[in-house]
């Protein structure tokens, strides 16, 4: 076919993202979709891809993707006459320990209130399910009928086809090597055989991506790792239907092919394919054989599958597959550029997850916004420092080696840190601070004190406990002073800010300068695009403060909706300032000591700010509390922190003041109902469903962007309904993502949870879903599905205080 000068949508790649891309936008009626290939289609990756396809994700919206995907290959060669190679073999997952095996019991009961058909098997089961298993020391397994396996690239051809009879042209052979721009918008491509214009590309470039990306100054951080699978010769007993068995203690998983098997995995110290750029002509080309990173992997075959040690293995592949710095694919609408859309870095499930992200793809290109909650995988999720390819190259490595390790709870990853460290990052290290990351701030979770020793990895209560328990206490009897620096601050300036704020946000931000509000952004369904305070520095000047990792999104976002004659301007001053917030009884106290401005709540009343002396510096003192109670946040400029903080430390030794970290900031918010975004708060929830109508102003002057879908909600019967839930035994200790059962029936999932000295217990929030939403009432009796056993809790749907919710 001759490359057409014109088309509304170009995608950019015909391996299966890109073919299902195409398919679904047909499929949504769109005609004018062209699709171009440097080579022939699934040249890229797609060809040599094992074909596994599970549907077990670890949230509802991911699993729902995957769930689609599994419904579409059982169908789509009887509408295209094109064979998939889909077969419903099911799927056997094993443990070989006592903590995975836990860990299956929860994401059984979590996959089951998906709608997922999941059986905890035992050990023996496993074997008769699964018969080259050696079992004798297995904990037992899952079993998930509905998984299957296909041929990666007969699925792909399959899909091509759909999307040509439905009109979507397909052009091999050509490469793009430019984008046309205009004005921030996409205008065309540029390819090898002429340009082309359009008005909506979509990049689906596979592990090309980062570098086709680059092109148009658009980031998107993966990273090639090296990939391997054996492929064996016929085995006896090895049938079409056997299951695709997975063993992630051993790191391998297998899958049937032509009587044999096909057994690879996710070697814990894995190989980056440091390959830049990666040339256009790596079409249908594999890389060498490297028996010595395998060999890992094929001793622990040969432990679990005993045939393998004499079976003949006919080849050892190696191909590149793309990683991303936290194992989650890329979609969505790149930051940087409208009308550019990303569906890349796959980690190793492109085939499982292509057919669910195509239809995903083709709803938020067609709908102008993500049709649902996935911040996930959601482009926005990375800030520009990402593209570092040193940092890719280090975090792929790590991100494919985790891919089937067992995952603790709250495990940190390790690599390409520390990176963004606030001023107080020697200091705090240097009291014991033990650190996590999160957008790449180094943020102190605890306090360790120097003699105990490091807190070990496990499921049940923490090593950890006692010392977060502590920083806990002293912000609710003394004061405790938390470095909150990595949080997101934006600044908008200009005639029009206030009135793109009042068009943003939900709540009334006409206020006196120098106060703060807190408010919601909203997406036209209702849904929180994010929740966030304003400080009225100026008539025209606000500083936004929202949470550690929305940066871009909460950027992109504003900048978006800023209209090109709005005289309005955006700046990100996260790395100029510094959040120290000082919480407890004594904070005020504190604060007289270094300063002689007058705190006292008479002068500064809740939600004002104030410029004060503090030593020798001038900070911005706030009287909020996120963790509830009394406290200031004090917003500081960086070179200014270290002085602020040591004067601080100085004066605070007898009032008791501590250093705490945001392992106890996130169980005292949790304690005192603060909701946060990204755990109780996304596009999918409404201010209704979380209990925060308090902070609507709906009957403001100049509305609102999801003023109209509120308006229409109100009153109604809620879809779900936030409740916080307290275990009733004070011994069982949970993480977060349980499911909630109610009368026995699984009716949501816990979305944070956190020790309470006050309950003596663990305390969660956790949205209740459908009907059993209006039956969640103070004191309903509940349980939480803990490791496989029913926990009792109680249910209450008003915790107070509510107020802030920022993490
Ligand atoms: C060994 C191995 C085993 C795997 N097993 C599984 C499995 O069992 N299950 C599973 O779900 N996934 C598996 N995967 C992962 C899966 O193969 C990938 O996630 C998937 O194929 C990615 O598809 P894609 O369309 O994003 O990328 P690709 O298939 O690489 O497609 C991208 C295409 O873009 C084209 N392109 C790039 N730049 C340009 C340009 N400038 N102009 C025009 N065209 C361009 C490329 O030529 C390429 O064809 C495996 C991967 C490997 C390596």
């Amino acid at each position: 076919m001759s490359l057409p000068t014109q088309a509304r949508i170009v995608i950019v790649g015909g391996g299966i993202a890109g073919c299902s891309t195409a398919y679904h936008l047909s499929l949504m009626g769109e005609r004018d979709v062209l699709l171009l290939e440097q080579g022939k289609l699934t040249c890229g990756t797609t060809w040599h891809a094992a074909g596994l396809v599970g549907q077990m994700r670890p949230n509802r919206n991911m699993t729902q993707m995957s769930r689609y995907g599994i419904e579409l290959y059982a169908k789509l060669e009887a509408e295209t006459g094109l064979a998939t190679g889909w077969k419903q073999c099911g799927s056997v997952n094993v443990a070989a320990t006592k903590e995975r095996m836990q860990v299956y019991a929860k994401q059984a009961a979590l996959a089951r209130s998906f709608g997922v058909e999941v059986e905890v098997i035992s050990a023996q089961r496993a074997g008769e399910l699964y018969p080259l298993l050696r079992t004798d020391d297995l904990h037992g397994g899952l079993w998930i009928p509905g998984d299957g396996k296909a041929n990666p690239a007969d699925l792909t051809m399959s899909l091509a086809k759909g999307a040509r009879n439905r009109g979507v042209k397909i052009v091999e052979d050509v490469e793009v090597i430019g984008v046309l721009t205009e004005r921030g918008r996409v205008t065309g491509v540029r390819t090898s055989q002429g340009d082309v214009a359009c008005e909506v590309l979509v990049n689906c470039a596979g592990q090309w991506a980062r570098q086709f990306g680059r092109l148009a100054g658009v980031n998107v951080p993966l990273y090639s790792a090296e990939h391997f699978y054996i492929v064996t010769d016929r085995i006896t007993g090895v049938h079409p239907m056997l299951p695709v068995m997975r063993d992630p203690d051993g790191f391998i998983y297998y899958k049937e092919e032509v009587g044999g098997l096909v057994m690879g995995g996710f070697e814990p110290k894995a190989k980056p394919w440091a390959m830049d750029p990666i040339p256009s002509t790596f079409q249908f080309q594999l890389l060498g054989e490297d028996w010595d990173q395998f060999e890992p992997l094929m001793l622990n075959a040969i432990h679990r599958t005993p045939c393998l040690e004499t079976a003949k293995v006919k080849m050892l592949l190696n191909g590149p597959e793309s990683f991303t710095p936290d194992g989650n694919f890329v979609l969505g609408e790149a930051p940087e550029l409208r009308n550019y859309f990303v569906a890349a870095g796959f980690n190793s499930a492109g085939i499982a997850n292509s057919g669910g992200a195509g239809r995903l793809m083709a709803e938020w290109i067609i709908g102008g916004e993500a049709p649902s909650d996935l911040w996930d995988v959601d482009i926005r999720r990375f800030g520009p420092f990402m593209a570092n390819r040193q940092a890719l190259a280090q975090r792929s490595g790590e991100t494919l080696g985790l891919h089937y390790a067992m995952r603790w709870p709250r495990q940190e990853l390790v690599t390409a840190r520390p990176l963004r460290t606030s001023p107080l990052y020697d200091q705090l290290a240097a009291r014991g601070a033990v650190f996590g990351a999160k957008n790449g701030w180094e943020r102190a979770n605890y306090f360790k004190p120097a003699a105990a020793a490091e807190a070990k990895p496990g499921l049940g209560r923490p090593d950890w406990l006692e010392w977060v328990i502590a920083e806990q206490r002293a912000t609710r009897e003394t004061v405790a002073l938390y470095d909150q620096s990595s949080f997101s601050k934006l600044l908008l300036q200009g005639r029009d800010a206030l009135a793109v704020l009042q068009r943003l946000c939900a709540n009334e931000i006409d206020i006196a300068v120098d106060k703060m509000v807190y408010t919601a952004m909203l997406n036209e369904r209702g849904g929180f695009e994010s929740d966030l305070t304003v400080i009225r520095l100026g008539v025209e000047r606000f500083l936004i403060i929202t949470g550690s990792a929305q940066t871009t999104r909460d950027m992109d976002w504003i900048a978006r909706h800023i209209g090109a004659a709005e005289h309005a301007f955006l700046t990100d001053v996260s790395a100029m300032v510094s959040v120290l917030s000082l919480m407890g009884p004594n904070a005020r106290e504190l604060l007289a000591r270094v300063s002689p401005d007058d705190l006292s709540p008479a002068s500064l009343k809740f939600s004002h700010t104030r410029e004060i002396d503090l030593g020798l510096a001038r900070v911005r003192a706030a009287r909020m509390s996120y963790v509830g109670g009394p406290g200031f946040e004090l917003y500081v400029p960086v070179e200014m922190t270290r002085h602020v903080y040591l004067a601080l430390m100085d004066a605070g030794e007898s009032l008791g003041l501590k250093n705490a970290g945001y392992y106890a900031l996130d169980a005292l918010r949790i304690e005192a109902g603060r909701r946060a975004w990204g755990a109780e708060l996304g596009p999918d929830e409404t201010p209704f469903e979380a209990g925060l109508g308090f902070a609507l102003k709906l009957d403001k002057p100049s509305g609102f962007i999801g003023r109209a879908a509120l308006l229409q909600a109100q009153g109604q019967p809620l879809r779900k309904k936030l409740v916080t839930v307290v275990l009733d035994n004070s011994a069982a200790y949970a993480w977060g993502g349980e499911a909630l059962l109610m009368d026995g029936r699984p009716v949501g999932e816990l979305s944070s949870v956190g020790w309470s000295p006050k309950a003596n217990a663990c305390v969660a929030l956790a949205y209740v879903r459908g009907d059993a939403a209006q039956r969640a009432h103070a004191g309903t009796p509940v349980a939480i599905d803990l490791w496989g056993e029913a926990v009792s809790a109680t249910a209450w749907d008003a915790w107070p205080p509510r107020g802030l919710t920022r993490s």
